[in-house]
């Protein structure tokens, strides 16, 4: 229930993504690009073809309070006036903030970095860190993109910008007003301490967020168990997703995600 394509930061298309997940056996899949819907036509397609079910989704950017959240919709309407505002006004805010991020790549002696990342995104509207990342890898400054992550761009490092990206509460409303399903992705990549993890879920909640990420690719499988008693505790729907981003870059393929747990309802439990 989580997934990127070549329309975000992916690195396989829409059509190879289902594919993908076809061999893999996978009866139902959702595309999340970051901040826009534009895959979901090629994908649907694509599962067509393939007899696997389509999930159309997004994964849309969202700051609380300083700290970057990525709230997941599924069984969205891309044709929804209000996510499809939203989306737009979000990936025309990338332009400054990427040109913020190849400034500060610049006086670390990275001249160039804006078009040499806009040419290895095939969507130029949604540049981002992962394909800055990538060009750093291609310019032999880092070995690997985590690398490009863990010295430069990701938070607390010095080509880090914060952004404003969309509030909370708009995320998860343009989410259900567009008929979708909210879901935290990830909740254990923000580093949260106890308390504001509860007040951010809490604030989701409140706001008609339905679901949370226990079994991510982006958790540690060490980390399953907590986000599960969290999902039970809280009451919240339980997803899992392997937020696919392409081979040499995401270890675990769609489908290939462990179960999760018998005791919690699993959010595509609400969907047809
Ligand atoms: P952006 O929306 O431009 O800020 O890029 C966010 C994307 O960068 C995430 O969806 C991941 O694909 C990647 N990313 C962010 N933080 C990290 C990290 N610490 N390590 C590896 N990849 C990351
Ligand atoms: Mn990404
Ligand atoms: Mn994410
Ligand atoms: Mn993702």
């Amino acid at each position: 229930m989580h997934n990127h394509s070549t329309r975000s930061d992916g690195l396989l298309s829409p059509t190879q993504l289902i594919e993908l997940a076809s061999r893999n056996g996978v009866d139902a899949i959702a595309l999340t690009d970051h901040d826009t819907t534009d895959g979901l036509e090629e994908a649907a397609a694509a599962a067509r073809t393939s007899g696997v079910a389509l999930v159309p989704g997004v994964e849309i950017s969202v700051d609380w309070g300083g700290t970057t959240l990525h709230v997941v919709g599924l069984a969205i309407d891309p044709l929804a006036s209000a996510l499809a505002g939203g989306l737009r006004a979000i990936r025309e805010g990338r332009w400054a903030r990427n040109e913020k991020v190849a400034a500060a790549l610049a006086t670390l002696g990275f001249e160039g970095t804006l078009n040499a990342a806009l040419a290895l995104a095939e969507n130029k509207e949604m540049l981002g860190r992962a394909h800055f990342a990538r060009h750093l890898v291609e310019r032999g400054a880092v070995k690997d993109t985590q690398q490009a992550f863990d010295k430069y761009l990701a938070k607390g490092k010095p080509a880090y910008v914060p952004h404003k990206w969309a509030t909370l509460e708009e995320a998860v409303t343009w989410i259900r007003s567009s008929g979708g399903i909210a879901v935290m992705a990830h909740p254990g990549r923000y580093g949260l301490k106890p308390m504001f993890r509860d007040e951010m879920l809490a604030e989701f909640k409140r706001h008609g967020g339905e679901a949370i990420e226990v079994v991510t690719g982006s958790h540690r499988p060490e980390e399953y168990a907590h986000w599960q008693r969290v999902a039970s505790e809280l009451g919240f729907l339980a997803s899992r997703g392997a937020d696919y981003h392409g081979p040499g870059e995401s270890p675990i393929e769609p489908g290939m995600m462990p179960q999760l747990h018998a005791s919690l309802t699993p959010v595509w439990s609400k969907l047809h």
